[in-house]
Formats: C-alpha cells, sequence, structure tokens
C-alpha cells in the first residue's frame, strides 16, 4: 500500500479545549476524502490476517472511523457510548478523567464470550477511556485482539495504563 502523509491532513488547534492544550483534530481526515481512505484501507491492511471477531469504538469520533471498516471487514461494530444512550441490559464501566469521573456502557448482547475484539478510538492520550473499554470487553468475557487509535500521544504514557496489550496508531505525536 502507498505511503501516505497522515500529518498533513490533522489540525492542530492550539489551546483547545483549555489553555495550554494542544488538539489534535481529526476532522482534517474526515474533509479530506484521500486520507480518510487511507486510513480506512491502512486497517483493513493491518488486521486482514488477525482474525478479528468484532470491533468497539468509543462515542463519538471512534463510530466515524470503526463504521466503514466494520462494513469492509464484514464484522460487528459495536458501540462503546457514554452513560444513559443505550437502551436494554447495559455493562458500565466509570473510570476518571483529568477532571472528575465519566461512564461508559455497552450492550451486554454485543460481546459474546470467547470473541477477540478490537477497540478503536479516534486518539489515545492517557489511554484511560480505552482501558475502561477493554475492561467492560473483558468482564463480558472476550478478549482484546489489539487497541487502535488513529492518532496517539505516548508521552501522556498510554503505554502504562494499556500496559500487556497490543497497541496500533497510525500516526504518533510526541
Ligand atoms: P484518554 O482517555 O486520556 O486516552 O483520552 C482519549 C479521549 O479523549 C478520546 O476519546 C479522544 O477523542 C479525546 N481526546 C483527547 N485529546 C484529544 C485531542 O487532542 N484531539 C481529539 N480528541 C482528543
Amino acid at each position: 500500500m502507498k505511503s501516505f502523509d497522515l500529518d498533513s491532513a490533522i489540525r492542530k488547534i492550539p489551546d483547545f479545549p483549555h489553555k495550554g492544550i494542544l488538539f489534535y483534530d481529526i476532522t482534517g481526515i474526515l474533509t479530506n476524502p484521500e486520507a480518510f481512505a487511507w486510513c480506512i484501507d491502512r486497517m483493513c491492511e493491518i488486521y486482514a490476517d488477525r482474525n478479528i471477531d468484532s470491533i468497539a469504538c468509543i462515542e463519538a469520533r471512534g463510530f466515524v472511523f470503526a463504521a466503514p471498516f466494520a462494513y469492509r471487514m464484514g464484522i460487528p461494530l459495536v458501540l462503546v457510548r457514554k452513560a444513559g444512550k443505550l437502551p436494554g441490559r447495559i455493562m458500565k464501566k466509570e473510570y476518571s478523567l483529568e477532571y472528575g469521573r465519566a461512564t461508559i456502557e455497552i450492550q451486554a448482547s454485543d460481546i459474546l464470550p470467547g470473541q477477540k475484539v478490537l477497540v478503536l478510538d479516534d486518539l489515545i492520550a492517557t489511554g484511560g477511556t480505552l482501558k475502561a473499554a477493554v475492561e467492560l470487553i473483558e468482564e463480558a468475557g472476550a478478549s482484546v485482539a489489539d487497541i487502535f487509535g488513529v492518532i496517539g500521544l505516548p508521552f501522556l504514557n498510554y503505554h502504562d495504563v494499556l500496559k500487556g496489550y497490543s497497541i496500533t496508531v497510525l500516526q504518533e505525536y510526541y
């Protein structure tokens, strides 16, 4: 597969959402069809032979990358949502944010025991959100085949938080 300068499609917004934070904005990928296609094609290439049974993705930007990937791979798409959005029997996990706490949920019947699940978000910062998702998937009896982020910020130590798991990112920033 041809290489692509993904960095050029990622907008960097200083002082968002707080002063001193550099925000990596993936909307520059979504508005660039070549960049978006490259991301999905690359994901399909990476996971072609990994026997992934399903993909679980984090609300909301994770959905955008996971949906075309699930369609291309012919695998189930599982939504990991913020609290209170999913109907029926749910499993939930509370986790720490920089300020305060948050809760994510999945529908219990979406993850089947023994499945190998790919867990995806648009960006991995501290890894706290994905760690909570990983715990939910394991509590449902499945295993995590890989953790994927379009962007990774390893200086925020997600490798420590997600220790022991295989992690793949398309673009790292230091
Ligand atoms: P973590 O739990 O600290 O790894 O934070 C990851 C979550 O925060 C993801 O759902 C991201 O969408 C969001 N996030 C954190 N920093 C950024 C950023 O610079 N750009 C876009 N999303 C971000």
